[in-house]
């Protein structure tokens, strides 16, 4: 039962399920424990698994300036710590929905409160009572009833190595082990973008003599986004399938276009029995890129936008770096917010499906505050290595007026154009 602080500061007897208050409140007094706020909403909060940590801030306000979502609106961890001291019940809240656990308050806060564990588990509680956002409900259902989260058909998830120019082997039709299994994930098997990023990696790895295969329409989204977004039964069905699917095959490593996909196979997967050697395709090539004698200069001022699931979260800032480097004709121009610093897209955590739901809490999207701070380098490419993040910059370079201006380009498709003929 929530307490009336005036009556007891005023010493009044108040009596809550037979405790007379003003007793209480003197040995408080003494103790010097303070009693000055309502602790209901919060503890609502700490109570759920995984979450706990909420309840650790002190409110030095270190997260703030590095949450993207405050940079283009009103969030961040210690905002919303605040407001749960203020009776905000987090579970009905739009605070909920905003975060893209994009890791970067985790990096700056002294006392750990983690939102990479807060959010989901308390999304999870919300999507449970069925309290979930109405576009990103859509990819939940979609998800759930095809496989991904664009709602395309199953089985046109291998379509496009129809378009990929080279070959690309399909694991249940070589019937063979293979060096390299390549898990193509969703966007970049169905998205237009995507799919012209998968066959530039399809052009690479043909080059380079790289022994692999994809699973086709035997693979299924990861869902690692869809977790973070609370769904986490649907991730639990799909992490299942998706390593039942791989243990059929034999293969020495898994390689993953999407580092939502990597932070998947990492971190999720081997808790439920999937124990592969992932590697994102960034890591995979920087090695190997002397092999391709890359000869056609690229006359390209580039800047690059670390993912924060590959970067912050995965530890990988280095090839991506060394690719682009690598690259003939070729300068690279750092943004200011980089590496561990880096900016969000906006796509991560379920924020990929919530654009609309955004545009009512913030003042431009995060991908329109990151290609302004691109185009303010002076470079004329925007080199991406997410499946996230070529939709979105792209769409962003519209909004903003910078057509012309900016080029948005998976590191995959640099390589190959480097490649000339
Ligand atoms: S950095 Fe951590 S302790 Fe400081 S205000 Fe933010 S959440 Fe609270
Ligand atoms: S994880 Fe990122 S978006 Fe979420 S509160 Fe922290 S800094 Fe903000």
């Amino acid at each position: 039962m929530p307490v009336d602080k005036k009556q007891i500061i005023e010493k009044e007897k108040v009596v809550v399920d037979g405790i007379e208050l003003t007793a209480e409140w003197n040995r408080m007094f003494e103790q010097r424990v303070v009693f000055d706020y309502d602790t209901t909403t919060l503890d609502k909060v700490t109570n759920v698994a995984e979450a706990e940590s909420m309840g650790w801030c002190y409110q030095c306000g270190q997260c703030i300036p590095v949450c993207p979502v405050d940079n283009v609106g009103e969030y961040g961890p210690r905002k919303i710590f605040r407001n749960l001291q203020l009776g905000m019940d987090l579970f009905a809240s739009d605070d909920l929905w905003q975060c893209t656990t994009c890791m970067n308050c985790l990096r700056v806060c002294p006392k750990e409160v983690n939102m990479i564990k807060i959010m989901p588990a308390i999304r999870e509680q919300a999507v449970l009572e069925g309290n979930v956002p109405e576009e990103l409900q859509k990819a939940f259902t979609n998800t759930f009833e095809y496989g991904n989260p664009l709602g395309e058909s199953q089985k046109k998830r291998a379509d496009w190595v129809q378009g990929a120019g080279v070959p690309v082997p399909i694991m249940k039709d070589i019937k063979r082990p293979v060096d390299v299994l390549w898990f193509v994930e969703s966007y970049p098997a169905y998205h237009i973008r995507g799919k012209q990023a998968s066959a530039a990696l399809a052009k690479i790895f043909n080059k380079l003599g790289v022994d692999f295969g994809i699973l086709g329409v035997e693979e299924k989204d990861t869902c690692d986004s869809q977790r973070l977004a609370g769904e986490m039964g649907l991730f639990e069905e799909f992490a299942e399938y998706n390593i039942k699917t791989l243990k059929k095959y034999k293969f020495r490593q898994l390689l993953v276009t999407d580092p939502h996909a990597l932070n998947a196979f990492k971190k999720e997967y081997p808790k439920r029995g999937g124990e592969f050697d992932v590697i994102h395709y960034t890591t995979f090539l920087a090695p190997l890129l002397e092999k391709l004698n890359l000869t056609n200069s690229l006359n390209y001022k580039i800047t690059f936008h670390d993912p924060c699931y590959l970067g912050r979260h995965n530890g990988e800032y280095e090839a991506p770096r060394k690719i682009i480097n690598s690259l003939p004709g070729v300068e690279l121009i750092e943004m200011g917010r980089c590496r561990e610093q880096s900016y969000c897209c906006g796509g991560g955590g379920g924020g990929m499906w919530l654009d609309g739901f955004m545009s009512d809490h913030v003042s431009e999207r995060l991908s329109e505050n990151r290609v302004r701070e691109a185009v303010k380098t002076g470079a004329n490419v925007l080199a991406v290595c997410c499946p996230y993040e070529v939709s979105r910059f792209e769409d962003a370079v519209k909004s903003t007026g910078n057509e012309g201006k900016l080029m948005v380009k998976d590191i995959a498709e640099l390589i190959v154009e480097a490649m000339g003929n």
